[in-house]
């Protein structure tokens, strides 16, 4: 299905920001013009509840979630970040692995099976995209990912 990433993004975000319980200011950063791509709505979205969940889950109170997007010649590139407690330097790469949960004290409290970011890999990359994560442990967590996008050259059917 061909959507416009830009409008199709706000709406998931629309449905966080009127639906969160906690203290938490979300911060939109997005192109004011379309970007078409070829994707997956169900299973993109999916990705990006996931990636949003998570920043919630991890956010103190009173914490920022940034959310933008950048366009560029062939790729889009999606960039969520927390205020949250981050995750240590040597467990960043593991976080997109089956099961794997960053701090056994800290997961059990927050719930949830280590499955999320596994599978939004596997979509995300079954998009032709890629996915990865910078975080520093204490100051919060940024996940990017990137989709192939093809700019509409001019006079061409939008
Ligand atoms: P599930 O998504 O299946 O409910 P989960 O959220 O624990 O469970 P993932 O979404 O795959 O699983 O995330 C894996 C682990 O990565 C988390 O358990 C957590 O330790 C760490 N993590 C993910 N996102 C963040 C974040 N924004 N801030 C801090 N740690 C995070
Ligand atoms: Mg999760």
């Amino acid at each position: 299905e061909w959507v416009d990433f830009n409008y199709f993004f706000s709406l998931i975000i629309d449905r966080f920001e009127f639906s969160k319980s906690q203290d938490v200011h979300f911060k939109r950063l997005l192109p004011s013009s379309e970007s078409f791509v070829e994707i997956d709505t169900d299973k993109m979205t999916q990705v990006l509840d996931n990636i949003i969940s998570n920043a919630l889950k991890y956010s103190p109170d009173g914490g920022d979630i940034r959310f933008s997007m950048d366009v560029l010649d062939d790729q889009i590139i999606v960039k969520i970040s927390d205020d949250g407690m981050g995750i240590p330097l040597e467990n960043v790469k593991r976080i997109f692995d089956r099961f794997y949960r960053a701090d056994r004290a800290r997961s059990r409290a927050m719930g949830g099976t280590g499955l999320g970011l596994a599978i939004a890999r596997e979509m995300i990359e079954a998009h032709g995209g890629e996915i990865w994560a910078e975080s520093e442990e204490g100051n919060g967590t940024t996940i990017f990912f990137t989709l192939p996008f093809e700019p509409l050259e001019d006079g061409e059917w939008g």
